[in-house]
């Protein structure tokens, strides 16, 4: 084979190797995208299971409080047996009874608290439905990228093990070095065809002589880019 033909063979493999690493790099970003949509859609959950601490936490307060309360007049009302006067028996009777009044409004209280409570329960249950089921769709959907990955992963192998068939033993080594040169720095293309006198790396117009040796079949590059220059066969 013809150097020009291996170089553009080689540059054909390159190219697809350059593209099917590219999309490889892409595809963890997929991951970590979805990853991040479901967070999102965590967010009101986590909100309702803090309301729901609060509440319990509260709750567990106002109980308290109601206790020490009922305490507080259990006593009062242990005292009564011992007072003296009528004038210190009525006062300390229609203090229990305020004490009482709190507390029937503390009750209430605890009550709305309770139903507050039972209704957030029933709306953790049901987000925790909703996200389950969208963990299933983007556990499938991470499912259907790592399958990607895996293709990918064995296509780029390989191309690997193609482009080193490609290159004949006794293909000069200045050539490929040449080749892998130009591919370096000019960004993966080395090789490009002539299209009406022009360069179609740079389009930047061929000297004649340039055209010239190239239809002889002379391995040149383009003055401007660099580039390694072939003609286009007529089929
Ligand atoms: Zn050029």
């Amino acid at each position: 084979m013809k150097e020009i033909e291996i170089l553009k063979e080689l540059q054909k493999i390159d190219s697809q190797i350059f593209q099917t690493k590219l999309a490889l790099e892409e595809k963890p970003k997929k991951i970590s995208f979805l990853e991040k949509e479901f967070e999102k859609l965590t967010v009101s959950l986590k909100n309702l299971e803090a309301e729901y601490k609060k509440l319990q936490i509260e709750h567990k307060e106002k109980d308290l409080e109601l206790q020490a309360k009922e305490a507080s007049i259990n006593k009062h009302k242990g005292q009564l047996p011992l007072i003296k006067t009528n004038k210190e028996y009525n006062a300390l009777q229609l203090e229990i009874e305020k004490m009482k009044a709190d507390n029937s409004l503390l009750e209430e209280k605890i009550i709305m608290l309770l139903e507050k409570i039972d209704v957030i329960k029933v709306s953790i249950s049901k987000e925790k439905e909703v996200l389950s089921l969208e963990e299933k769709k983007i556990d499938s959907a991470k499912a259907l990228v790592k399958l990607d990955i895996k293709a990918l992963e064995e296509s780029l192998s390989r191309l690997q093990v193609q482009r080193k068939t490609v290159i004949p033993a006794d293909l000069k080594p200045e050539v490929l070095e040449l080749y892998e040169r130009i591919r370096e720095n000019r960004g993966e293309i080395a090789i490009v065809p002539v299209r009406d006198g022009s360069c179609s790396g740079c389009f930047m117009n061929l000297r004649a002589q340039v055209l010239n040796e190239l239809s002889l079949g002379k391995l040149l590059t383009c003055d401007t880019c660099s580039r390694i220059l072939y003609v286009e066969s007529e089929n």
